[in-house]
């Protein structure tokens, strides 16, 4: 475990040269990060060890940092540091997390601001006690408020949006913790999963668009909450229910009280989980994600059929679209690519060419399967297509005859408000390119993305809301809140 600062990648380059966390395949792969991953218990004796697990099951959505803060109703205990679960905490630290209501955290978060002190849970006293709080997201009105709470006297200790929430709670009139909590709430604008523990109690919010999941489980009497379902899996616990956009759900000695802060408008779950944050044996709205990816897979098959003879897919996330696509086709799945996933920390320097051999450190064509073939080669998204670049390359040099490109979603055109750390419009490539231009920088022979109905279909919510209920901002600039105050895109986890 270390405190340094883990500084990530200025865009373009891959590499800052310092210690880099290989685990982190945004970085090797040009992948958008994901935002971060929440994970609470309430009421269950082995609270720290249970959020351990849950938060191993997340490890995905954030490798940056993780925490977990616990109470048993006198104080807090709290351990948070640098690095992936497994790193930060031992057998030792987990046990001296006492009580049975725990809150935890793992976090990526935008560059510049990958420290310590931002790591969660942020823990606080104020004249109402103690208060931990974690959570999933961005404030797209973070700056006006932390603007507003500066120039009446608040200090913050952080970088992160979060404490904004804070000091608006710690600043209310209210001495009620529910009213000061839902005052709180109501003034924040953006996409968000909070856990907030304030002395022994514990309260869930989602936004009022529902844009970042949270779910509910049980266990033992006792209640999990997550950013996802495979969590729940991991600790044994039953899936509830998810939250609600605009709810507020308190937990606290008379067990679960269900209010809400705000009506919920125009529901906007993030379509992007759906294509690639998940993990693949999560739900979403009892929709599995291992499904869901593979109609979309289907789906593109049948929107852009190419004479080929084997199917393979970019490791891990596209590999449920690339099966699909073949089933549609009926042309062969293949493993034609491998991750190496036992890769540990490196110290890089920062060379082209080592930058390029990082890449075959994470991943390498299969010879066998490639070479002498029409390869289709599935993924879920092309950010700025350098990775595209390099990885038909790379099934060429492995003796691919023809590299057919398919996405499984539409162009990413547009940065993300809501936690998610896109780089800058001018970076995506889809922003500024056709999709033939964008054929051309990845050299490959031919290039199609799912339509935005494919997609939407593909994925299969419920009709009769706007897109499905479904946030599709990056790709088609309609976001469901304002987004003119945002003055930061990405995470303000
Ligand atoms: S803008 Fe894109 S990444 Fe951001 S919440 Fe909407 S769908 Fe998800």
């Amino acid at each position: 475990m270390s405190d340094e600062i883990l500084t990530h990648s200025d865009q373009p380059a891959l590499w800052t040269g310092r210690y880099y966390n290989e685990g982190v395949d945004s970085q090797v792969f040009d992948k958008l990060k994901e935002e971060c991953g929440v994970f609470g218990v309430f009421n269950h004796t082995e609270a720290s060890a249970l959020a351990y697990f849950g938060l191993h099951a997340l490890q995905h959505r954030g490798e940056e940092s993780s925490g977990i803060c616990t109470t048993d109703g006198e104080q807090f205990y709290v351990h948070r540091g640098m690095g992936l679960v497994k790193e930060v905490f031992d057998n030792d630290k987990i046990l001296s997390l006492k009580g049975s209501t725990a809150i935890g955290h793992v976090r990526y978060s935008t560059a510049g601001a990958s420290k310590l002190q931002n790591a969660q849970p942020l823990v606080f006293r104020f004249r109402g006690g103690d208060l931990a709080i974690a959570t999933n997201g961005n404030l797209v009105n973070a700056d006006e408020l932390r603007r507003e709470l500066e120039e009446a006297g608040s200090i913050f200790q952080t970088t992160s949006d979060t404490e904004v929430l804070i000091h608006l709670i710690a600043r209310s009139k209210h001495h009620d913790p529910r009213l000061a909590v839902k005052e709180a709430l109501q003034r924040v604008v953006g996409g968000f999963a909070f856990l907030i523990l304030i002395n022994d109690t514990l309260f869930v919010a989602q936004d009022s668009n529902g844009l970042r999941p949270l779910m509910i489980g049980t266990l033992d009497g006792g209640y999990v909450f997550a950013s996802e379902t495979c969590a729940f899996e991991t600790v044994g616990a039953a899936y509830m229910r998810d939250v609600q956009p605009g709810e507020l759900l308190i937990f606290d000695k008379d067990g679960m009280t269900e209010d809400r802060f705000a009506e919920m408008t125009r529901r906007s779950l993030c379509a992007m989980e759906f294509i690639y944050f998940s993990r693949p044996d999560s739900d979403v709205d009892n929709i599995n994600l291992h499904m869901a990816r593979k109609r979309m897979g289907m789906r593109l098959a049948m929107e852009s059929f190419v004479d080929a003879d084997v199917v393979t897919g970019v490791p891990d996330s596209s590999i449920s679209a690339a099966i699909g696509f073949a089933e549609q086709t009926g042309i062969p799945y293949e493993i034609g690519l491998i991750k190496n996933r036992y890769t540990g920390r490196t110290f890089i320097q920062p060379s082209q060419e080592l930058r390029e051999r990082g890449v075959k450190m994470k991943l390498s064509a299969v010879r066998k399967v490639v070479e002498g073939k029409r390869v289709v080669m599935i993924d879920d998204s092309i950010v700025r297509g350098t990775t595209s670049l390099r990885i038909v390359n790379m099934l060429r040099e492995a003796g691919a005859k023809e590299v057919h490109v398919r996405i499984s979603s539409p162009p990413y055109m547009n940065p993300c408000f809501y936690g998610i750390d896109t780089p800058s419009r001018e970076e995506l490539i889809a922003s500024s390119k056709t999709v033939e231009e964008i054929r051309q920088a990845i050299q490959a022979d031919s290039l199609h993305f799912l339509s935005k109905q494919g997609l939407i279909e593909a994925i299969g919510r419920s009709a009769g809301e706007y897109n499905r209920g479904m946030c599709l901002g990056c790709f088609d600039n309609d976001y469901p809140t304002p987004v003119e105050d945002a003055e930061q895109a990405g995470c303000g986890c």
